[in-house]
């Protein structure tokens, strides 16, 4: 971090060829202003080289965009916004995101490592339809009347919880903007949203298009900062009254006992172990490429990863060997810009260390390595966090690589004897995020997809997404729900309304 002078704009062009005007300040009040904190410097993992620097945001900073947030609540210009109206403000912003789709790949896939291609087709198709579904719902979010007899009536409203404090993680940077902007738009809240240190960049190009769109200022503001300063104002504020996280479990134990104080409404997403079983009925070659999937897309930083895999003991054997096959056939690891690439770099030289550590750690529990099990040198320099693709197997329950979540390219392979026996071990974690379950019985996909401990569970496949389907963890993966209808209740609360009609004491 340093404290050079803010300049709040710089000249960007990606090794694409793609070139634009980046925002570098806080997005306060519809305008880019200077922060009173340092910068964050955006380096790209593909080569190390520093991008551009932003603004950081002070504690002083979050309460301006804080104070900002809690004036657009009552003015007019939003409160008395007819929801509709509100709804095609969304829907504007979708669009004007799609029109610019190919700009937010470019800066995602820059600032975050991932493969171009894969932040077009995947993270921006995501994104744009989170808001237009949430904008869809602006004006169907209704409350409920009560049958009170003929002299009393009863209804209750649905109404916006307030300013809401909204911090986000850096795996799918303007994705999982989306997931907190959405829902809390729809239902008429107030924001400010700090993107992570690690993607600063995408969030504030977005903040140009909240402008564009027309939507008042000060309902929706962005601030860059450290987790330990702007985070943790953004979640201590008075005014704030709901916090909604995304990221690691750890941070989420602290954020919840920092809003216990005020008692503050809050939504956590956390980390995962999830499962992913193959019973010995399963349709082998669709088990192998999901479960590919599940684990090495996206560098393997997916919250929902599949990285405990589970095989029915009679074709254990013959799923390793595919499975290998599998990652040695589609894991070309290289830079973002090859069309080609399936794995981009890890997002930081700390997330590059602490996977390689525990690919250290599975090698001196006695885990054995199938594949991969090191870093690569892609670059003639060697700069570039790349690790190879790694496949641990006859991974046992007590190993760390088994229990805890790596959050990179690295899964770990177990065999298992019956379903009882693969329940019981799957719902041995303190994790309940994902979990997926590949047979042709379908009694038995049923079964077991009610059994298990975790917020969703895929059935003959992975990692499957669609705004309308709530996602969300039990246990330490997380408290509340995202996307879907059940995405409006994190973010509205009901009032009751009793009117007496003529019913005298
Ligand atoms: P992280 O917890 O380190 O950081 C997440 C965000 O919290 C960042 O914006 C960071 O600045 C902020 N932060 C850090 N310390 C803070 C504090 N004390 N107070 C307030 N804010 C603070 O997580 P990460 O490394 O950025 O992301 C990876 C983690 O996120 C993984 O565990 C992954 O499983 C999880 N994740 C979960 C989901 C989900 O939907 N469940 C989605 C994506 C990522």
């Amino acid at each position: 971090m340093s404290t050079m002078s803010p300049s709040l704009s710089v000249n960007l062009k990606a090794p694409n060829g793609k070139q634009w005007v980046q925002p570098t300040g806080l997005f306060i009040n519809n305008e880019f202003v200077a922060s009173t904190g340092g910068t964050i410097t955006s380096i790209d993992p593909a080569t190390e080289a520093e991008i551009t620097t932003v603004q950081a945001a002070s504690a002083e900073d979050v309460g301006k965009a804080v104070q900002a947030a809690h004036k657009a609540l009552n003015e007019p210009s939003w409160k008395e916004m007819d929801p509709s109206e509100r709804g095609a403000l969304m829907t504007k912003l979708a669009d004007l995101m799609e029109a610019n789709k190919e700009l937010f790949a470019t800066i995602d896939a820059w600032d975050n490592g991932k493969p171009y291609l894969e932040a077009l087709n995947n993270d921006l198709g995501e994104a744009v339809a989170v808001i237009r579904y949430y904008g869809g719902w602006a004006d169907k979010i209704h409350g409920q009347t009560m049958n009170m007899g003929p002299k009393k009536f009863a209804y209750t409203l649905r109404q916006p919880i307030g300013v809401v404090g909204q911090i986000i993680p850096w795996n799918y940077p303007l994705s999982m903007a989306t997931w907190k902007l959405g829902p809390a738009l729809a239902c008429g809240n107030t924001m400010v949203l700090k993107a992570s240190e690690q993607t600063p960049l995408s969030i504030l190009v977005l903040g140009q298009l909240i402008k564009e769109a027309g939507f008042p200022p000060g309902v929706v503001n962005f601030v860059n900062g450290y987790g330990k300063e702007a985070g943790s104002a953004l979640a201590n504020h008075p005014l704030v009254d709901k916090v909604a996280f995304t990221g690691s479990t750890a941070t989420a134990t602290q954020i919840m006992s920092t809003a216990a104080k005020s008692l503050k409404n809050i939504t956590l997403e956390t980390g995962g172990k999830s499962p992913l079983l193959v019973f010995a009925d399963a349709d082998m070659e669709q088990a192998v490429r999901w479960s590919h999937l599940g684990i090495m897309s996206n560098q393997g930083q997916i919250c929902t990863a599949t990285s405990r895999v589970m095989v029915q003991k009679d074709i254990y054997e013959e799923f390793i060997s595919q499975f290998v096959a599998e990652v040695k056939r589609m894991s070309k690891v290289g830079h973002q810009w090859d069309d080609a690439t399936y794995q981009g770099p890890q997002v930081t030289k700390q997330q590059y260390e602490k996977v390689l550590e525990y690919i250290k750690v599975g090698k001196s529990e006695g885990a054995n390595v199938a594949t991969g099990g090191k870093a690569l040198k892609v670059r003639e320099d060697g700069k570039g966090f790349y690790i190879a693709p790694t496949v641990f197997t006859d991974v046992k329950p007590d190993m760390r690589v088994w229990k805890e979540e790596i959050f990179g390219p690295v899964v770990a392979i177990a065999p298992f004897e019956g379903e009882a026996d693969a329940v019981a071990s799957a719902n041995d974690s303190t994790y309940g995020l994902g979990a997926a379950v590949f047979t042709t019985n379908l009694e038995r996909a049923h079964r077991v997809a009610a059994e298990i401990e975790s917020g969703v569970v895929w059935v003959n496949s992975s990692q499957d997404c669609y705004p309308r389907v709530p996602f969300g963890g039990v246990k330490q993966s997380g408290i509340g729900r995202e996307m879907g209808e059940a995405g409006l209740e994190a973010y509205s609360q009901i009032k009751s309304v009793l009117v007496n009609m003529g019913s005298k004491l």
